[in-house]
């Protein structure tokens, strides 16, 4: 990672810090926090996560973003979680804004109308690829005037379908970087696994995980975002998952293999939930471009976690169809979007204790 100075180290700490606090007392983020930061060089996760964007991605890169997981598999394969879908929108904004980067979005085909209208919340303009392209080459197309676009598209449940698709998408995209925000990753047997050890339908998840694997096999740079040890990326604290978490090294299902999932992310960041994870991202991303937009705004939370509930989205916890994640509130969590806003803020212009105006008296005495 690159030094940066030290009102970014320390607005940096402070983002992890707030972006950790387990706030629904589900005992699980300390353990993961402390692991990935001890695997990753005891570094700040969500500024070691944008390091990385920043150092791989170019402008009019493709930057893939891997969402989406059905909860309840086995009643429908369009029931999906905002933890997720929300936090990709808001960060395919940010990989735009940020880095001037193509967001590809993967998720499964019954997910696909939930995350086009969480990116339209988001402000993104959906598209498709080759509507994208065919844009970009118009004789007509006018410099300057943005077009921040959002493409996404469904990945294929069949194994040996997954593989030819990862390998054809990697070839038509090159893309400079794999995000996985909430996804259950398979574990060495193939089995994919809920948090507490249960196992989901194996048959109705796009096999997303061979994409990672082919793309890291390639030279592609992976970050996965996890809240719960069992998501695709997390196998890179594989140890100390199977050693700390209940259901780590043995699951409650027949496979017996636990919850960890086989693949190891380059970068992983852990946070109290994925898109909390995905927010300090964009918001070390904001710090280190200089440039407040990168952050989305409280505003824009309520209207993508609206917007997700609104196409069917429900609470990972409550089951609810409602905007909140994880069993927090959508009005707690656009309060943590406001407090990243005012640390990036901070950072750029430390508040001051004393403005030189101000008349003696009213002065704060400091020692
Ligand atoms: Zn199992």
């Amino acid at each position: 990672m690159s030094d940066y100075p030290e009102r970014v180290l320390l607005a940096a700490e402070a983002i992890d810090r707030l972006l950790t606090v387990d706030l629904t007392g589900r005992g699980l983020i300390n353990i993961l926090y402390a692991a990935a930061r001890r695997k990753q060089g005891d570094r700040p996760l969500c500024l070691l996560a944008a390091d990385r964007l920043l150092d791989v991605v170019k402008p009019t890169d493709a930057v893939v973003i891997a969402t989406g997981l059905p909860i309840r598999g086995w009643f429908s394969p369009a029931i999906a979680e905002t933890d997720g879908p929300a936090g990709a929108a808001t960060l395919a904004r940010a990989v735009y804004a940020g880095l001037g980067a193509v967001p590809e979005i993967v998720c499964e085909e019954a997910m696909v109308p939930l995350l086009r209208a969480a990116c339209r919340a988001a402000g993104l303009v959906v598209t498709t690829h080759a509507e994208w392209q065919a844009g970009l080459a118009s004789p007509h197309a006018v410099p300057g005037r943005d077009i921040p676009p959002a493409i996404i598209r469904g990945f294929p449940t069949d194994l040996g379908e997954a593989q030819r698709e990862a390998r054809r998408l990697l070839e038509e995209l090159r893309p400079a970087a794999l995000i996985s925000v909430e996804r259950q990753g398979a574990n060495e047997r193939g089995v994919y696994h809920y948090g507490k050890g249960e196992a989901n339908v194996t048959s109705a998840m796009a096999k997303i995980d061979v994409l990672f694997e082919e793309g890291q096999r390639a030279g592609v740079s992976t970050i996965a975002v996890g809240d719960g040890g069992n998501e695709l990326g997390m196998g890179l604290i594989r140890e100390e998952i199977r050693d700390a978490l209940p259901f780590g090294a043995r699951c409650i299902c027949p496979c017996g293999g636990g919850i960890v999932p086989a693949f190891a992310a380059d970068v992983v960041v852990a946070a109290t939930t994925c898109n909390w994870g995905v927010w300090g991202i964009e918001a070390c991303l904001a710090l280190l471009t200089n440039r407040r937009e990168v952050l989305h705004t409280p505003e824009s939370e309520r209207n993508v976690l609206r917007a997700c509930a609104s196409a069917g989205a429900t609470d990972g916890i409550t089951g609810f169809v409602e905007p909140g994640i994880d069993g927090i509130s959508g009005r707690v969590c656009t309060y943590v979007v406001e407090m990243l806003e005012y640390m990036v803020n901070a950072a750029w212009t430390p508040p001051a204790l004393v403005h030189k105006d101000t008349p003696r008296r009213w002065q704060r005495t400091t020692v």
